[in-house]
């Protein structure tokens, strides 16, 4: 009789019990989160990356590790978001190239608009134009004159095809009518280490790889692609407002997810990434390398799914009437 009241109390207390331990369980998150990067450690998207996840694993109560998965351009780390599970534990952060890879490459293995989700906008890094040292020319006017003189033979870097700084090279190439040698990595964070060592000419990339750079006069900045100057680089003009009057390009970041985030998943990020853009500390970084978080409210899946529209668009017609491709 003990034993049957003993036994009927014990599953008694396993029932009043089991809701909140599997509510614990499967309240996300529960475990450390991957946030990939479809680019090299130690360039502009790691950066952007590193800085969010760090704020944003503190608001969620959990580890976010940053994983590199560089090459072509970032279609290798896509195509691996794209087949990761949908359950909140691995993320992305991507920039522009997602919006230019359905016009610049023939057979992307992913659908960029119907295989991610999308969590939030996060910010619009501007593109700058920088060469190793020792290059002669003193201002943009003169690069560009040096480059057109030099033409076939200056080397540029770049973070593979149809990274930003390929496009932007491609598009330059194309305004200036002038050819360059490309010079591919699997990211500009390795990509800098060459041109701090001059291993090739010109790069036209972030100013959250450049700036310090420019700075400490490692390598030579000349003008920025934004159509306002970046206030951590005062002395560069903007391409559009002399040398190359309409030329713009910015590298604006974003969080995607695999398709298919349940709610719960999507909403926490959501928090977790509107907060990491009100952090100060977070905030004046961003401000030290030239770039700024976006408002709160375009840090969101309805924000970014638009601009992703909307850029998927605006890019397939300016490459297009380039006639620049990946492959
Ligand atoms: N986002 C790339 C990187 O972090 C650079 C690029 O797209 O140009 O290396």
């Amino acid at each position: 009789m003990v034993s049957i009241l003993r036994a009927l109390l014990a599953a008694a207390i396993a029932v009043a019990v089991m809701p909140q331990f599997a509510a614990a369980q499967s309240a996300y998150p529960n475990k450390s989160i991957t946030l990939m990067v479809p680019a090299a450690a130690g360039g502009p998207t790691d950066t952007v990356a590193r800085l969010i996840a760090e704020s944003m694993g503190r608001t969620l109560g959990q580890t976010i590790v940053v994983e590199n998965v560089g090459g072509a351009g970032g279609t290798i780390g896509l195509t691996r978001l794209a087949k990761a599970a949908p359950d909140g534990y691995t993320v992305a952060v991507w920039h522009i190239a997602m919006a230019t890879a359905p016009a610049l490459y023939d057979n992307l293995t992913f659908n960029v608009t119907d295989d991610f989700d999308t969590i939030g906008r996060i910010t619009d890094a501007p593109m700058s134009l920088v060469t190793k040292t020792g290059v002669a020319a003193k201002d943009v006017k003169e690069l560009i004159a040096w480059i057109k003189a030099e033409s076939g033979k200056v080397t540029y870097g770049h973070a593979g095809i149809g990274s930003a700084s390929h496009l932007c090279a491609l598009l330059l190439m194309k305004e200036m009518n002038v050819q360059m040698v490309g010079v591919g990595y699997r990211g500009t964070g390795p990509a800098m280490n060459d041109l701090l060592s001059g291993q090739f000419d010109f790069m036209c990339d972030q100013t959250t790889n450049t700036t310090n750079q420019i700075k400490e006069k490692r390598i030579q900045g000349y003008a920025v692609t934004t159509k306002t100057k970046v206030s951590s680089l005062p002395d560069l003009p903007t391409l559009d407002s002399g040398a190359l009057p309409g030329f713009e390009i910015s590298a604006w970041h974003a969080m995607w997810a695999p398709k298919g985030l349940p709610k719960e998943a999507t909403d926490k990020l959501v928090a977790a990434l509107q907060a990491a853009l009100k952090d100060p500390k977070v905030i004046q970084r961003f401000a030290d390398l030239g770039a700024e978080p976006v408002p709160q409210n375009l840090a969101t899946p309805e924000a970014l799914k638009s601009q992703l529209a909307s850029e998927v668009k605006r890019w397939d017609t300016v490459i297009k009437a380039s006639g620049v491709k990946a492959n």
